[in-house]
């Protein structure tokens, strides 16, 4: 597992003004580079992707109250799951209107050498401001195999070139 690297990619770029200082840190504590670029508009918008995806980061208790603090129960700090990071995206999302109407993303893992067969893998998650829907690329896998035992193979194959 230590050997794994972890990168991940969200394919929009994000309107700076949407972003909370909060939401920012957030995605900085899973890791994530916030690259700042501008657009000819002079609009300011950043690029989000990290190849050493942080899982569970631990985040300053913010409104921390000390020993009794009912936020953290007075250990100063928060742990973030996945699901905070998605929440975060959803929230940023729901600012989007039609800027920013949903947020693609992509998570990538591997091992630099050796790679093992279990090793390698994917996900994507598409999130709009009603919905998170993720996938693994094991998963994929998993259903295609049941449907082509079934023999309800989908019919939109790839295509080759001759
Ligand atoms: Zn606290």
């Amino acid at each position: 597992m230590s050997d794994q690297i972890f990168y991940a990619a969200i394919r929009e770029e994000i309107p700076i003004v949407l972003l909370t200082k909060d939401e920012a840190l957030t995605l900085e504590a899973f890791g994530f580079d916030l690259i700042k670029h501008k657009k000819v508009d002079s609009q300011e918008f950043y690029q989000c992707s990290t190849d050493c995806l942080v899982f569970n980061p631990q985040v300053d208790c913010a409104k921390c109250s000390g020993e009794g603090c009912t936020e953290c129960n007075g250990s100063g700090y928060f742990e973030l799951t996945e699901d905070d990071l998605y929440r975060t995206l959803r929230e940023i999302v729901k600012k989007g209107g039609a800027e920013l109407p949903y947020i693609s993303m992509e998570f990538a893992y591997g091992q630099e050498y050796p790679v093992g067969l279990t090793d390698i893998g994917g996900s994507a998650i598409f999130i709009t401001p009603d919905h998170i829907c993720r996938t693994d690329t094991a998963q994929w896998l998993e259903e295609m195999r049941g449907l082509y035992l079934s023999g309800q193979f989908p019919t939109h194959d790839f295509t080759l070139a001759a």
